[in-house]
């Protein structure tokens, strides 16, 4: 019998869930519900001077006002350092990581320099490889004058030693609609994304390498979320074949928008789930909203 399909929402507990939260929630749980699958619920709060428990209750409250209902225990990232550590390990092993020392000042200044220097997909400079070939005595020099490392993906060496692990190029499934309306089998390209952090400073952790280990425990079989992580799918995609992680399918949807055509934010103070309701809007009025409008 073939394995239950696995479907997720994972929201990040730094701010309070808006109408594009409640989309990507409701997209979520209806493609679970016509796959006969199941619908679990991942706290994303990897990094603790952003999370605050009152919005994980309230993702909660607002989840189960519109209707949702989700498989417990959550898995919640804080929880879960050992197995972040256990895969940074494995890369490590590989080669394909190196520690940079470098502040955000160091990288500027020599950007700086550098005109027309390309951009990730989320408009950040790529890293411009500065400590990528320090000697061992030089990273020892900076860790002996008690410099925090950042770990970094060698980008080259990655997308090599994953090349030799599978001959067939790197792909993904695309079921939904990614940006630009591709579908279907596509190329991932995770080189435009250059040398990532794969472990922060702060936290010895990132989005990218939590999400992609999360997937795999959890046995999430299609990955629904925004439009807004299309281009992390392919950065993903390298990091499941080196860890050695099945691959699921990705759905991407569009994102609601606000009346300038700006994505929602919650940094931006955009309309939360919580202050609709203040204002007497029921969950039927913005289920049928969103049914009524979607992106
Ligand atoms: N935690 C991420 C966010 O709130 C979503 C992660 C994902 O769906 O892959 O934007």
């Amino acid at each position: 019998m073939a394995p239950q399909p696995v479907f997720r929402f994972a929201p990040s507990p730094n701010g309070a869930l808006h109408l594009g939260h409640a989309y990507s929630a409701l997209f979520t749980a209806q493609a679970a519900q016509a796959a006969r699958g199941r619908f679990l619920l991942r706290i994303e709060d990897i990094d603790g001077a952003r999370t605050r428990e009152d919005h994980v209750e309230n993702i909660y409250r607002d989840l189960a006002w519109l209707g949702l209902t989700w498989e417990t225990p959550v898995r919640r990232q804080s929880h879960h350092a050992p197995d972040y550590r256990a895969a940074l390990a494995k890369l490590e092993a590989l080669g394909v990581l190196y520690p940079c020392y470098a502040t955000r000042g160091d990288i500027a200044a020599v950007i700086r320099d550098l005109p027309d220097h390309p951009k990730d997909p989320d408009g950040s400079p790529l890293y411009p490889g500065l400590h990528r070939n320090l000697s061992e005595a030089e990273r020892r020099q900076f860790a002996e004058a008690g410099r925090p490392a950042a770990l970094r993906l060698d980008m080259a060496r990655a997308c090599e030693i994953a090349h030799g692990m599978s001959a067939a190029p790197l792909t993904f499934t695309e079921d939904g609609e990614g940006v630009a309306g591709a579908c279907g089998l596509l190329p991932a390209r995770p080189e435009i994304w250059g040398d990532v952090v794969l472990a922060r400073k702060d936290i010895n952790n990132s989005y990218h390498l939590a999400v992609v280990v999360d997937d795999a425990l959890q046995r999430v079989s299609t990955v629904t979320r925004g439009q807004d992580l299309f281009f992390a799918t392919h950065l993903h995609r390298l990091l499941q074949v080196l860890l050695g992680l099945p691959e699921p399918r990705y759905r991407h949807h569009r994102l609601i928008r606000d009346e300038a055509g700006e994505k929602l934010s919650k940094s931006a103070g955009d309309r939360s789930l919580a202050s609709l309701r203040e204002h007497g809007v029921t969950a039927r009025q913005v289920r049928d909203h969103l049914a009524a409008n979607p992106p």
